[in-house]
């Protein structure tokens, strides 16, 4: 980002002298306040982390190790009855992806 003006220096919590300026970002067009050292590294204030083409994960797939991790990682985890029910209300009816779609017969993959 483009730093704007300078604002001094501060001593963190931790200790350490941190230098802080006005930086423009260039996604959203904001002024934020960064770190110097941080603020000159960063594409943008974080308007856009994670966000599309910005995701690490964008325009690939999982591989199939990776596919097995996850789903090692989140077996035998329980869910509450809480968030069973929001789940179940989350996708009932036409938010769910099967919503409308029929696959009996001849129009089952299993046919
Ligand atoms: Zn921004």
């Amino acid at each position: 980002m483009e730093l704007i003006k300078k604002l001094g220096t501060k001593i963190s919590e931790s200790g350490y002298l941190q230098s802080y300026g006005i930086f423009l970002c260039f996604v959203c067009n904001k002024e934020v306040i960064k770190q110097l050292q941080h603020g000159k590294a960063a594409k943008s204030c974080g308007c856009n982390k994670n966000k599309g083409e910005n995701n690490p994960m964008w325009g690939k797939n999982q591989t199939e190790e990776a596919r097995k991790k996850i789903s090692f990682a989140n077996e035998g985890r329980k869910r509450t009855e809480e968030q069973k029910q929001k789940q179940s209300v989350r996708m009932s009816g036409d938010k769910n992806s099967m919503f409308n779609i029929h696959l009996f017969g001849e129009n089952n993959p299993n046919w």
